[in-house]
């Protein structure tokens, strides 16, 4: 496949990626969030991109900080989930799940991934497929439960599980280890995952991401997309309880790892 558009992932703050998709055709330039770091500004600048849109994911300040800074010295048109608009400024316009939003010669659809804020979204680009998660999905991992509900969330990432296995996973922290080294709590005989364990410390050894993954390695060793899987229900003592009750379970044990 000819790639028709070109992915950066920029580290910034402590955990935080910028991700800019450039259109190789029209040349236009789309981000995903906003942290404020002006690593972002010096990035564009270097390549002489200016973000035509900027697509938010949910309302969290290491998200949307940046967003004034970009709107001054671009005048990117910002766009942002519609159920969390009052919680962001600036912004231009307001999308929601089911939405198509034309981009360059693509589109990116909108898909509702609830859960870590009750608004959060997460855009699929159709052409070239790639899903940018935010904080909804991480390789190996999901976004804290801050907002829920349990059965939400877990029906927002189950419907990630339609998408394509080649579709690139892009999400808006580098957590891989941690998520790995949780998941192997779990499921200690996982081969797959001891692998990428140590993969994925070398990428960081040199300071390499360990992004984008595929959602058909995530959909095979991401515990969060497997609450249905009896193998991580028995792990968390939920064996034969309904899936959202599981999800929920897999979540609480992270956040106590
Ligand atoms: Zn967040």
């Amino acid at each position: 496949m000819t790639q028709k558009f070109d992915i950066e992932m920029l580290p910034v703050l402590d955990t935080n990626y910028a991700i800019f998709i450039r259109c190789r055709t029209t040349g236009k330039v789309a981000m995903i969030d906003a942290p404020d770091d002006d690593k972002i500004l010096n990035f564009l600048d270097d390549r002489n991109w200016r973000p035509d849109i900027v697509l938010v994911t949910h309302r969290h300040w290491d998200h949307i900080d940046g967003l004034a800074k970009i709107k001054a010295r671009y005048n990117s048109r910002i766009i942002v989930p519609d159920s969390e608009k009052d919680a962001i400024t600036p912004h231009d316009a307001t999308i929601a799940p089911g939405a198509i939003l034309p981009f360059g010669v693509g589109h990116f659809t909108v898909l509702s991934t609830p859960g870590h804020t009750s608004g959060h979204i997460a855009y699929y680009l159709q052409e070239q497929p790639t899903l940018f998660a935010g904080d909804a999905l991480f390789s190996v991992g999901c976004g804290r439960m801050f907002d829920g509900p349990a059965n939400a969330m877990w029906d927002g990432l189950k419907e990630l599980r339609h998408l394509p296995d080649e579709t690139a996973l892009y999400c808006g922290h580098e957590y891989t280890i941690d998520n790995i080294n949780f998941a192997l709590s779990l499921t200690p005989d996982h081969q797959a995952l001891r692998q990428h364990l140590q993969w994925a410390k070398e990428r960081r050894t040199q300071n390499q991401p360990t992004l984008p993954s595929t959602l058909g390695f995530e959909k095979a060793n991401n515990p969060f997309l497997r609450a249905d899987d009896p193998t991580i229900a028995k792990a968390v003592d939920k064996l034969g309880a309904p899936e959202a009750e599981i999800f929920a379970a897999i979540r609480k044990a992270k956040d106590q790892f």
